[in-house]
């Protein structure tokens, strides 16, 4: 989410400034994004970040550092298991975990240093410290050694995100008991690796660790995998990750987490009320993540939160007190770095009086999991929930040439469009390079475009994304190569 190069610096020549039209709190890929827009918008902008590293959960511990360890592990099992179909052989594949791990750190340390870069060049103040709102129109920032300065702020942008979610009866020990921070570091392959929650988190990091040799034991609350997720889409990719050896257990209750020495064991109520206990040498507690807002002040300040402790905003991304703005995971919605940037792009183009908006419906959704799974707007299910007439069209990627060439012939594409309309309501796909497929689709839903439109629009061949406009020939019953 950045440019690259430039080294971490510490506080900028400019810090001394003591008042800003705009105080962010929070350099994640919203609090940053916003701080670069402000900027070119003519503000002067500082950003509060009490991490050493800027860049927020998805630079640091999040989006960039699973995903280059999803690519690594899913090379290994490519070289270790497939190459040989292409007809590349290759003997004595093994694993070099610490040069993996220290490949991720390097992608993660150029990110971040690239944002420091980014702050200069739009000279952006950056203050470290822990950021607090004690009055409005003011930012107080205190540092590691107790230190404490106050920032003057026309406008206030809190972009303070989120931190992993904890379960009662399980305590984090930061090492055999965990979270994702911990699980994109273990020093070295689980034997076997309990994953509480069959979630994003669950199902990205669980297919790392099982392609290095972990046996995964997911135990997921709810009854099926995904529940949110199209139930063709969830159904097939239950199917293709238990073919991976992932095994899963759905309805279990986690009760508690014990570690002794090097084994933990993870006690859980199973769907019919019994209560079973399993080993393990790691947990990873992936149950969803908790906006941030301790020790902001918010509750002396009288900002409304919601139940789950998200500021509450107004189409603007206002708070209910003037002069404060929220954005990203600590504000409700899906817990998305795309949609934390888009929304920090939105607040401050509205501070400044320009139209800022994001389109809802729109925001895609990726799991980065071996096939891809990647949707964008409704369900079939929410349709028929709220009544709206669809017709759908799907087409396998086993049909298709270039999906034949990668020899990845998982999954498919659906698009749902509406039955009198066929404006394309919703899109759904797993397969090869999902994630990227859906960029098309996103801008089709953004753009209301219809199913026709896709399907007349020209594909080049031979390429996945054929498989979409096929998608968009069957809502009409037109398909070709099936
Ligand atoms: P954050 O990125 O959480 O940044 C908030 C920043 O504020 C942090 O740096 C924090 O230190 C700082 N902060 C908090 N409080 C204070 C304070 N009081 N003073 C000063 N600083 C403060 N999303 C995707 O879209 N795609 C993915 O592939 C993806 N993968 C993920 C993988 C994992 C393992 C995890 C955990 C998350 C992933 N996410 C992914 C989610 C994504 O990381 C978040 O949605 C995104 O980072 C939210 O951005 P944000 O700017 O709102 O907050
Ligand atoms: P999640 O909400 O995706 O999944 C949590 C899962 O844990 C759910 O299936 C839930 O039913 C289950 N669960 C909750 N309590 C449980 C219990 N007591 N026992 C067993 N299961 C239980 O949360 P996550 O996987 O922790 O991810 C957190 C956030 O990070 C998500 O909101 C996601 O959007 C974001 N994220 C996104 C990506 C991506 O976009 N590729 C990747 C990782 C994380």
């Amino acid at each position: 989410m950045s440019g690259e190069s430039a080294n971490q610096t510490n506080n900028t020549a400019e810090d001394n400034a003591d008042s800003f039209d705009l105080v962010v709190i929070g350099s994640g890929p919203g609090g940053y994004v916003a701080a670069i827009r402000a900027a070119q918008l003519g503000m002067s902008v500082a950003c509060v970040e009490r991490d050493k590293t800027l860049g927020g959960t998805c630079l640091n511990v999040g989006c960039i550092p699973s995903k280059a360890l999803l690519e690594s592990s899913e090379r290994f099992v490519e070289a270790r298991d497939h190459l040989a179909d292409h007809g590349v052989k290759a003997s004595g594949v093994e694993l070099d975990l610490p040069t993996m791990l220290g490949r991720k750190e390097k992608i993660v340390s150029q990110l971040t240093g690239g944002i420091a870069g980014l702050f200069k060049k739009n000279k952006i103040t950056r203050i470290s410290g822990h950021g607090s709102i004690p009055e409005r129109g003011v930012v107080a920032v205190k540092d590691a050694d107790g230190g404490e300065r106050r920032l003057g702020a026309a406008k206030i942008l809190i972009a303070t995100g989120s931190t992993p979610a904890s379960l009662k009866g399980v305590e984090l020990d930061g090492d055999r008991i965990g979270t994702s921070t911990e699980a994109l570091s273990y020093e070295g392959v689980p034997e076997h690796l309990i994953v509480i929650g069959a979630g994003v988190i669950g199902l990205e990091l669980g297919s790392v660790w099982a392609r290095l040799g972990a046996k995964v034991t997911v135990l997921e609350f709810m009854p099926k995998l995904l529940p949110t997720m199209d139930e063709e889409v969830s159904r097939l990719a239950l199917r293709l990750f238990k073919r991976q050896g992932l095994s899963f257990t759905f309805g279990a209750r986690v009760q508690r987490a014990k570690a002794e020495g090097e084994t933990v064991t993870v006690t859980y109520q199973s769907a019919s009320g019994e209560e079973t206990t399993i080993a393990g040498d790691r947990v990873l507690v992936a149950v969803g993540r908790r906006p941030c807002t301790t020790g902001l002040g918010l509750g002396k300040l009288g900002v409304d939160t919601d139940r789950r402790g998200c500021v509450i905003v107004d189409e603007h991304y206002q708070s209910s007190v003037p002069g404060i703005w929220a954005i990203g995971d600590v504000i409700p919605g899906p817990m998305l770095a795309h949609k934390a940037s888009e929304e920090g792009l939105a607040a401050v183009e509205n501070m400044a009086g320009l139209p800022g908006h994001v389109c809802y419906d729109a925001i895609p959704n990726v799991i980065y999991t071996s096939p891809e799974i990647a949707s964008v707007g409704k369900t079939e299910a929410e349709l028929k929930g709220e009544g709206i007439p669809y017709r759908k069209g799907s087409f396998p990627f086993m049909a298709n040439g270039r999906a034949k060439a990668l020899g990845q012939t998982d999954g498919m594409v659906k698009i749902l469009a509406h039955a009198e309309t066929d404006r394309i309501l919703g899109v759904h796909c797993i397969g090869p390079r999902a994630g990227d497929l859906i960029a098309e689709a996103a801008i089709a839903v953004e753009f209301s475009a219809s199913a026709e439109d896709l399907a007349r629009s020209v594909h080049a061949h031979p390429t996945l994304a054929e498989v979409v406009k096929e998608a968009a020939l069957a809502v009409d019953g037109r398909v070709i190569h099936i």
